[in-house]
């Protein structure tokens, strides 16, 4: 392999920020590592993605516990990767709150994502030991969750599908404030290799006709005005579209896929090359634009073997 293997490479730690967007909500950041949203309500605080271990989920809870001593009874999992999800443990939530297709995710699943992923970063697998298992919801809705913490309204939203079959959004209708998951990134690659890139842009819109204030993304600062919003929302979909219409054109020419990922590589990385992961995630996004494009309308399972091979063909 001429290039490490996915993010066996990236070894340096990022600085993490903990930035208050209301009272009832905070974001943890970490200069395009995943993401943590965290909402205050008026009796319990409610976690948006976990971390990838318990361990690093510990120094969630140290800067939770520095704004408010409420109990941490909600895990969301915005949907079933690992990176997001293995952390939850640390927090003992009373519950853990998930969509249908991404509880049909982690069992179809599960188990191979968290094996493969391990593999891709292990810079984001701190104390992987830590991790207790798979994490399975205790609460599995579909489309839609209203939960209120006292007084505070927090809608939980299966919007449609595109970084995943069971993306989920955590929306706070008085703040306008959006918990996006990786469906939406800010100068961050979008990792699409579960994608549904056909669908991906519809469910940017029905994100952006709530009209968000603010927005966490999955990796990368949060948006702070509506402006920052629109950019993020704008630049994800732009990537998303711009890649699978050039994956597209080309497998209709009859091309094979180690010409099109070269081709598609060279048109994206002047554009998008200085995104975060994005030579980690143009492989398995360009073999799934490919895979949806020619002929498999579902994402198929990565597994650690089928990560390496495909790398060994694609970077050799
Ligand atoms: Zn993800």
């Amino acid at each position: 392999m001429s290039k490490a293997f996915a993010s066996r490479a990236d070894l340096t730690e990022k600085v993490v920020s903990f930035d208050r967007l209301s009272d009832n909500a905070y974001a943890y950041t970490a200069q395009g590592d995943p993401n943590t949203g965290i909402v205050i309500g008026d009796d319990a605080v409610l976690v948006v993605d976990t971390q990838a271990t318990p361990v690093m989920a510990e120094d969630v809870i140290r800067r939770i516990r520095q704004v408010t001593d409420k109990p941490i009874k909600y895990v969301v999992l915005s949907h079933y990767h690992a990176v997001r999800v293995l952390g939850a443990s640390a927090y003992e939530p009373q519950e853990i709150i998930a969509s249908r297709d991404t509880y049909d995710l982690i069992v179809e699943r599960g188990a191979a994502d968290m094996k493969s992923e391990i593999e891709r970063f292990p810079r984001l697998f701190r104390a992987v030991e830590s991790v207790p298992g798979l994490t399975w919801p205790t609460i599995v809705f579909e489309k839609q969750l209203t939960l209120w913490l006292g007084k505070l309204e927090v809608q939980i939203l299966q919007l449609g599908r595109g970084h995943t079959k069971g993306d989920t959004v955590v929306w706070l209708p008085k703040d306008r404030i959006l918990f996006s998951g990786d469906l939406v990134e800010f100068e961050a690659t979008p990792y699409a290799g579960d994608a549904y890139f056909s669908h991906w842009p519809a469910t940017l819109d029905a994100l952006a006709a709530l009209r968000p204030a603010k927005l966490v993304p999955g990796r990368g600062a949060s948006l702070q005005t509506p402006q920052q919003v629109e950019a993020g929302i704008a630049g994800t979909r732009a990537f998303v579209s711009e890649l699978y219409s050039a994956v597209k054109r080309a497998a209709a020419s009859g091309k094979d896929l180690n010409t099109i990922y070269k081709e598609v590589v060279g048109e994206l990385r002047p554009r998008y090359g200085q995104w975060v992961i994005f030579d980690h995630c143009m492989p398995f996004d360009v073999t799934r634009a490919y895979d949806e494009a020619t002929q498999y309308a579902d994402p198929r399972i990565w597994t650690a073997e089928r990560d390496k091979e495909m790398w060994k063909q694609l970077e050799a």
